[in-house]
């Protein structure tokens, strides 16, 4: 397409945005960034609607968190294998249990804290924190 012979390899491109269909520019110095770290593929949403869905997420995530407060039937119990406390998974209990099925264990917050570190697991620490649990 470079029919005029020395187009410069990145130049400002606008695209649509495909939530709010407006037009956004993808600067040339982001072009640039990322075919540098190998990404050819380009932004679908415009910064805005990027932020948007970035709330939205945040915002459902705390809303689980509350709800798994408020509600104790949503939430599911687990004791740990190594001290026989008490604790709570709701983000991902499906996953944690064929983690745990798989490793033989079913470690609390307090026996395991680098695991707890990690997502999704993370945010029941802080649900596990808020209920006083493992105790
Ligand atoms: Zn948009
Ligand atoms: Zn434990």
């Amino acid at each position: 397409m470079s029919l005029f012979g020395n187009k410069p390899k990145f130049c400002d491109e606008t695209l649509t945005c495909r939530i709010c269909g407006k037009p956004f520019v993808y600067p040339a110095e982001q072009q640039e960034f990322f075919a540098a770290k190998g990404v050819t593929a380009k932004p679908t949403t415009c910064p805005e609607c990027k932020k948007a869905q970035k709330v939205n997420a945040d915002a459902e995530k705390k809303q689980l968190l509350q709800q798994a407060l408020r509600d104790p039937s949503v939430r599911k119990y687990y004791r740990c294998s190594w001290c026989g406390k008490t604790f709570t998974v709701t983000a991902a209990p499906a996953y944690w249990e064929r983690m745990c099925q798989r490793s033989g264990a079913s470690p609390c917050p307090l026996c395991n804290p680098e695991l707890w570190k990690l997502p999704p697991f993370a945010e029941d620490l802080q649900l596990n924190k808020a209920l006083g649990l493992p105790k």
